[in-house]
C-alpha cells in the first residue's frame, strides 16, 4: 500500500509508516487495529477530536442541502460563522473567509499593501516579521517565513520583507516604507516558543503610535488552543489584522482574515472559489459551538491544567533529557537535549500507541484534541513513559 502510494504522490512530506481509518475524539485506529492516543490532532486541527458526532451530524444536514454555491451570492453560513467569529473575539472587525492559513495570510499581506497604498505618501509596503516565525507555503507566505533555510529554490520572491531577530528588534528596523507587523504569539513551528506579554503589550502600543498595522497568525494559536478564543485574548492586545485557519474547521478546510480596517477591500480586491461555502462554515459553526460550551462549563481550562500538569510530571521524570517545559495552554512544548534523541522519542511513541510531534530543531510538541479526557491524556503519558524507558 505504502509503495503504491509514493508512485503517485509528491515526497514532500517524510511520513511514518502508519495510515489511519478511524478516530473517536483522541483515539486514532490504524489500518491494523492498532490504538493510539492522539496528542496531535492533525497538527492542531481537529479541536474536537476525531468523529465528532455533532461535528458529523452538522456537516451531513448541510451537504444533504446545499455544498457550494459561488461567493457571488449570500451565504447564510457564512454570515453566521463571521459573526460567530467576531463576537467571540470581542474585536470590531470583519471576515474574509478562505480555505487556509497560507491563504489567510495571503489575504492579511494584502489588506497591509492596501493600506500602505491608499494612507498617503509616501506609498509604504514593507512587513516586519520574526526570524524564527512560520506563516506558510505559498510564495509569498514563505518569503514572509523569517527561516531562510526555507527559501532555497523558490526565489525571485515578492520584496518588502524585514526579518527581526526578536520582538525587541522590530522598532529598529521601522522605516518611512513599514505598513505592518506579522508575529505568532506563540511561534507553534519554530518550537512552541510564547512572545513576552509586557513586549508584545509595549509593540502593539507603539505601532499604533506609529500607524503601522499589527497582524497576529493565529492559524495555530487561534480557535481556544491557547485556552482563549485568540491568544489576542490572553494576551490583552488590539491587533489590525488576526488570521485563523486550523482548529476552526475541525478537520474541514477553512482560513480566515479579519481586520478592524472595515473598508479596506472593495469588490473585485480579493477572493476565493471556495472561501467561506456552506461546507466548511457549516463545520465551523458546529466547532464554535461546541467549544464555546466546553470554555464557558470551565472544563476546558481544567483540561489545559490537567494537560500542562501531565506534561510537567512527566518532563521531571527525565530531567537529562527535557531541558525546558515551554508553550501556553494546550500547545506545550518539550525541548528535548538532542534532536536524534528527539526523533528516538517520537518512534517509540508511536510504537507504544501515542502520537506526538516534532517542532523546530530540538521540541517534542503536543496539540491534543481541545476535548481530550483525563484518563486520555493519563494513558498517552503511561504510554510515553513506557516510550522512554525503550529508548
Ligand atoms: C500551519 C500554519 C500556517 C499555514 O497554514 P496552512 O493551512 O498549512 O496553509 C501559517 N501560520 C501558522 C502560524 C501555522 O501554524
Amino acid at each position: 500500500m505504502t509503495t503504491n502510494f509514493e508512485n503517485y504522490v509528491l515526497p514532500t512530506y517524510s511520513r511514518q509508516p502508519i495510515s489511519f481509518v478511524e478516530g473517536r475524539n483522541a483515539l486514532l485506529i490504524d489500518s491494523e487495529g492498532k490504538e493510539y492516543i492522539d496528542f496531535a490532532a492533525g497538527i492542531a486541527v481537529c479541536s474536537v477530536g476525531h468523529g465528532n458526532e455533532r461535528l458529523s451530524k452538522a456537516i451531513c444536514d448541510q451537504v444533504s442541502k446545499l455544498t457550494h454555491v459561488s461567493n457571488l451570492y449570500y451565504i447564510q453560513p457564512q454570515g453566521e460563522c463571521a459573526k460567530k467569529i467576531v463576537e467571540l473575539s470581542g474585536y470590531a472587525m470583519k471576515c474574509f473567509f478562505g480555505n487556509s492559513g497560507a491563504e489567510a495570510n495571503e489575504g492579511a499581506i494584502k489588506i497591509a499593501r492596501k493600506f500602505g497604498e491608499v494612507d498617503g505618501e509616501p506609498k509604504r509596503y514593507k512587513i516586519i516579521t520574526l526570524e524564527n516565525s512560520f506563516h506558510g507555503r505559498t510564495i509569498t507566505a514563505l518569503k514572509a517565513t523569517g527561516q531562510e533555510s526555507m527559501h532555497n529554490y523558490f526565489g525571485p520572491f515578492p520584496d518588502g520583507f524585514v526579518y527581526a531577530k526578536s520582538i525587541d528588534e522590530i522598532e529598529s528596523l521601522i522605516d518611512e516604507h513599514t505598513v505592518a507587523v506579522m508575529i505568532e504569539l506563540v511561534q507553534g513551528e519554530g518550537g512552541v516558543q510564547p512572545l513576552d506579554r509586557t513586549k508584545v503589550q509595549a509593540l502593539a502600543t507603539m505601532l499604533k503610535s506609529r500607524n503601522i498595522l499589527l497582524m497576529v497568525d493565529e492559524v495555530q494559536t487561534g480557535i481556544y488552543r491557547t485556552g482563549e478564543f485568540l491568544a489576542s485574548n490572553l494576551y490583552d492586545i488590539e491587533p489590525d489584522v488576526i488570521t485563523l485557519a486550523k482548529g476552526l474547521g475541525g478537520g474541514v478546510p477553512i482560513g480566515v482574515v479579519m481586520t478592524n480596517r472595515l473598508d479596506i477591500f472593495s469588490p473585485g480586491d480579493h477572493g476565493s472559489t471556495f472561501g467561506g461555502n456552506y461546507l466548511s462554515c457549516a463545520a465551523a459553526n458546529e466547532v464554535l459551538d461546541i467549544l464555546e460550551a466546553i470554555k464557558m462549563s470551565g472544563e476546558l481550562d481544567e483540561m489545559l491544567l490537567y494537560f500542562e500538569k501531565a506534561v510537567e510530571t512527566f518532563a521531571q521524570k527525565h530531567p537529562a533529557i527535557f531541558l525546558d517545559h515551554v508553550g501556553l495552554g494546550l500547545m506545550r512544548g518539550l525541548r528535548v537535549n538532542n534532536a536524534e534523541t528527539l526523533g528516538k522519542i517520537i518512534n517509540a511513541a508511536r510504537d507504544e500507541g501515542v502520537i506526538v510531534l516534532k517542532a523546530g530543531r530540538n521540541t517534542l510538541r503536543f496539540l491534543p484534541p481541545l476535548t481530550i479526557t483525563k484518563s486520555d491524556i493519563d494513558e498517552g503519558f503511561d504510554r510515553l513513559e513506557k516510550a522512554m524507558g525503550n529508548l
